[in-house]
Parts: C-alpha cells; structure tokens; sequence
C-alpha cells in the first residue's frame, strides 16, 4: 500500500541540493493546501507532475527521485515566500524565473536557493486552479494518486495543515518561523522548537466466536457502515485505548488484540493504529448512539451482498479501515 522509498527530510544543510534535485527528469512536484492537493486533469491519469501557478495554492514542494530517495521540502506558512521553479515561470512581477529560487523576503526575485523554505504568496482563500490543474481535497484526490504520489500528498498536507495553525508559538505567544525545510517551527520568543503534531489513533476490527465482523454507522455516515476507531487519550496504551473505544461506543469486551499496521490520516493529523481483536460478548452490543447509532454483526456473505445491492456503503479504498475489512473477507 505504501511506497518502500524512503521519505527524507530536506533540511536547510540540503537546500542548496534544491537545483540540482529539480534539474533532474524525475524529479516531481505537490502543491498542497491544509486539506487538500494540486493534480493535473487527466481523468484517472492524474500525476503530481505539475507546475503551478504563483499565488494560487498554499504550498508544500516534493521532489520524488531515484529508486530509493525522495527528498522533500515543505509549506513554511505566510511568511515565507517560496518561487516555483519552471523555466518560464512568472514570477509575479513580469520576470521570469528559469530556476529554482526562494524569495530572501527582501523584494528580490530569482536569487540562489537559500536555507528558506517557503509558501507560494497565496492570499488566503484565492484558490483558482490554474488551466493545467485542480485543487482537490485529498479524500477525493488520494485514491486517483499512485502510491508514491499519494504518499507525498499525505505528507504535504499534513505539513502544511501544521503551519497553517502553528503560527504563534505556545509557549510564549510569539510568531514562529518555519526551519529545516519546513520540518520544524523555531520561536524567537524564547527559543523553542515546534515539531509537526500527530494525534494517534485506534481503528479495530472486531470478530465474534461465529467469525462475524462488527459494523457500525456514525450519525453523519448515511449507509457508509465500518469498523470502529477512536482517539488516544493522555497516559493510554494503545491496546487500553482499543479495550475503552471498544466498551464505551458498542458496549463490547475484547480480548486478543493484535496489531494490524497503520496509516497516516491527515484530516487534520492523525496516525491511524489498527488492530484486529476478539469479542467474546457478541450479544452484549448495544451501541452508544451518540459517536455510533448503528451497529451489526455481518458474515462474509452478508457484507459482500449488502455491499452489492447498496445496503450498506464501505469505507474509502484507501483507507486502513477499508483493508482491515477487505482482509478479514478473504478470511
Ligand atoms: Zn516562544
């Protein structure tokens, strides 16, 4: 599901790789919002080989290259300022830009590639997709993307969802700048570092006696039925966090909890732990029916039929929700 190329950090001691990096035929671009991706309109074709077009996207920059490495570099939030590189790019000012170039914030266009990481100079809200491109929030556009490039659209957005609401610093009220890249927000306030925050989460498929899988509907949901998930909470193992979501949304207790694998979830932040784990109570369910207000235990037949006369909607192809699913149905 996920690309075995490495994801490496461009950091400021990398920077000056950025032409070198962009210079080569293989090299990529995403451009990324907070919640969503720049792709080019080619139906189901649809690449990350893109240039933008200056000022209409938040940005988050990805060059993807040899077998084993993509280099990437990120959003830095408002007050960066980052030139696409594109041999005829405008530049916002009528010149143009034949290489990759960072705007020092002094006015000037086109100078060599610095340690500064930066942002298209989009006002907020101006998002006009350029002729070339659309913007599309990432649940629509991840499962039309490649691995690799959805793996980079992941990480774009939720880089920059983190600048777009880290500004100031927490610990002292004072604007942060975006360093490393884009990996980190440094305050010079009081000197502390921000790192990109994620919130882990628990998914859990949850199989009876009888070898049926539970599936539930949240209020929200209409016919989309899957399995259960939930939050993390302060001084919570992962397993106990299973065990508490398990008991409080459908009144179950579990047992044999194993780990399933994971996903980066970046709407907005969180890292989706699954496991797989047993119920020994099938007939205790009661659903809570307030997170959940539906919730029925399906035999393999039973969920392939009722996903083929629309009974009930799965969860989005690409999500872990949906392969937990899609594995216990090859049993
Ligand atoms: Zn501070």
């Amino acid at each position: 599901m996920w690309s075995r190329r490495r994801l490496l950090r461009l950091g400021d001691d990398d920077f000056p790789l950025a032409p070198e990096l962009w210079g080569r035929p293989d090299a990529k671009v995403v451009a990324c919002g907070a919640d969503a991706v720049a792709v080019t309109e080619a139906g189901s074709a649809l690449s990350l080989d893109w240039q933008p077009t200056a000022g209409a996207y938040d940005a988050a920059a990805c060059w993807l290259l040899d077998a084993d490495r993509a280099w990437f570099a990120c959003a830095s939030g408002p007050w960066g300022r980052f030139r696409w590189p594109s041999p005829g790019w405008d530049t916002g000012d009528g010149s143009n830009c034949p290489a990759p170039s960072w705007d020092t914030g002094d006015g000037s266009n086109c100078p060599a590639p610095s340690h500064r990481a930066g942002v298209l100079p989009s006002p907020k809200g101006q998002r006009e997709p350029s002729p070339l491109s659309q913007l599309l929030p990432l649940r629509q556009a991840w499962p039309m993307l490649g691995d690799e490039d959805a793996a980079a659209a992941v990480a774009g957005v939720a880089l920059a969802a983190w600048h777009a609401s880290h500004g100031f610093c927490a610990a002292c009220g004072h604007p942060t700048e975006a360093e490393t890249g884009g990996w980190v927000r440094h305050c010079p306030g009081c000197g502390i570092e921000h790192f990109p925050r994620i919130d882990p989460a628990i998914i859990v498929a949850l199989v009876d006696n009888r070898d049926r899988l539970l599936l539930g509907g949240q209020p929200t949901w209409g016919k989309r039925r899957s399995v259960f998930a939930g939050f993390v909470m302060a001084g919570e193992s992962l397993e106990q966090a299973v065990q508490r979501e398990v008991g409080e949304e459908v009144g179950l207790d579990v047992d044999r909890v194993h780990y399933f694998g994971s996903q980066p979830w970046p709407f907005p932040r969180s890292l989706m732990v699954a496991f797989t784990a047993h119920v020994e109570n099938p007939d205790a369910l009661h659903v809570d029916g307030h997170e959940i207000v539906r919730a029925d235990w399906f035999t393999r037949q039973q969920v392939r039929q009722a996903w083929d006369d629309g009974t009930i909607d799965p969860p989005p192809p690409m999500s872990i929700a949906r392969r937990l699913i899609d594995t216990w149905l090859r049993g």
